[in-house]
């Protein structure tokens, strides 16, 4: 089975090269040519689709977020990080059922893969049954979408787990499901707070998470509340504690990383870790501005920053999954906080969803011989249109509704602004019905 794209605008794996007018050809699950012009008439194909005004760019990476959340809008306005933690959300995470987390999971990804994802990396909160987490692993196979499941853990406070129940259903999950579904299915250790998890279970489930070639995936430095705990605590920062431990490595993601004193942005430079930057969940919660144009620039004795990703965070303190409208979002945090107009270019902002995402999470990118997880925006829109530069359109102007087809493992997932395989007016009525018992149910409504 082979698929020709032909007359879309390419932005291929380095976003800084965009070719006007190209194609390319897909054959099984992998980029099989990249051209500029029309494709040769040698070419042959099965089928063909016309992108004529069209962008073709790297499937977008969210690099965090918590999809059991969409039935969790809308309770962050006016509450600060702990406030809506204790009294809100972990209350509903608790309430949930396995069909709950199924229904908010297929959904959440349905405006997830609306938003430009094709790789999702979901730090899953509700493992409170091995069904609890099966659910969101079988229903990223149905819809095809790539996933890495950061199985979230919290061996102390509110909720917490027992280390041998932790570490026996990570080796579970990373036994059954890491490489599943020809590879789109990852599973990640995701402790979920310094200040809720115990260094000894930190060190033994991220051993475990490296003897299976897994990620660690952790929110850090989030508000200086949480440093000061940590600090209180251990004497070290964060991020600093974490390098103690032996934890920081290519392999490690620190979630938001706000508040980094200037050896913690060494400290991550130094192990090539990656900070997922979250703009929408930062602004809401009131919790600052992280240094993304200083963990960008290459820190003292080294050629390259800190890998920077791009995330939505959860639909409970976002409240959306649009990864055009988080690019936006970053290149506008950056401009006014460095008070620098040359702050983040788009190309920048791009790679940040993209190219870097795919380098955090394992994920293809757009070049020969890579599988193919392609992104084709639609720029025939009054908001878009007329295009002075290829790549600022896409930070400034498009959004997720934009999204026209979307491509994982050379296969159509959406195409003509649906999502192929699922009756999406059926989905929402569901979940709008079940949401409304969840949170009685809770005791939050
Ligand atoms: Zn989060």
């Amino acid at each position: 089975m082979s698929l020709l794209i032909q007359n879309a605008a390419l932005v291929t794996g380095s976003p800084d090269r965009v070719t006007p007018r190209g194609y390319v050809l897909i054959e099984e699950d992998r980029i099989a040519a990249i051209g500029a012009g029309p494709p040769p008439p040698t070419l042959a194909y099965d089928h063909v689709l016309d992108a004529t005004h069209k962008v073709l760019l790297p499937g977008l990476v969210n690099a965090h977020t918590h999809l059991e959340q969409t039935f969790m809008r809308g309770y962050s306005a006016n509450r600060s990080l702990l406030d809506w933690l204790k009294n809100y959300i972990w209350k509903l995470q608790a309430a949930m059922d396995a069909e709950d987390v199924r229904l908010a999971i297929t959904l959440g990804l349905v405006e997830a893969m609306r938003g430009g994802a094709t790789t999702i990396v979901d730090h899953h909160k509700v493992p409170f049954s091995a069904r609890h987490t099966d659910v969101v692993l079988e229903a990223a196979q149905a819809l095809g979408v790539r996933l890495v499941l950061a199985r979230a853990w919290a061996d102390r406070g509110t909720n917490a787990e027992s280390p041998a129940s932790i570490l026996a259903d990570l080796e579970r999950l990373l036994d059954e499901w890491h490489g599943a579904a020809n590879g789109r299915i990852h599973i990640a250790n995701g402790p979920l707070v310094p200040w809720r998890c115990s260094p000894e279970t930190l060190r033994r489930t991220t051993g475990l998470a490296r003897q299976h070639g897994a990620i660690t995936h952790c929110h850090m430095n989030e508000t200086q509340a949480e440093v000061a705990m940590t600090v209180q605590e251990t004497g070290l920062r964060p991020i600093e504690w974490f390098a103690s431990l032996g934890l920081l490595g290519p392999d490690f993601h620190a979630v938001h990383a706000v508040w980094l004193s200037d050896r913690e942005i060494e400290l991550l430079a130094e192990h090539g870790a990656t900070v997922a930057h979250c703009p929408a969940a930062n602004m809401i919660l009131a919790s600052g501005v992280a240094p993304i144009t200083r963990l960008l620039s290459p820190q003292p004795g080294r050629a390259r920053g800190v890998n920077v990703a791009l995330g939505t965070d959860g639909p409970a303190s976002n409240d959306g999954q649009d990864m055009f409208e988080m690019m936006r979002l970053a290149a506008y945090l950056q401009r006014v906080t460095t008070l620098d107009a040359q702050a983040m270019p788009p190309g920048q902002v791009i790679a940040l969803a993209t190219v870097n995402g795919a380098h955090a999470t394992g994920s293809p990118r757009f070049a020969v011989g890579d599988k193919a997880d392609l992104v084709l925006l639609d720029f025939d829109a009054a908001h878009i249109q007329p295009v002075g530069d290829v790549q600022a359109s896409i930070v400034y102007n498009a959004r997720g509704s934009d999204v026209e087809a979307l491509i994982v493992d050379g296969q159509v997932l959406m195409r003509d602004k649906r999502v192929l395989g699922l009756d999406e007016s059926a989905l929402i009525a569901e979940c709008r019905e079940r949401a409304v018992h969840l949170a009685r149910r809770a005791g939050v409504a």
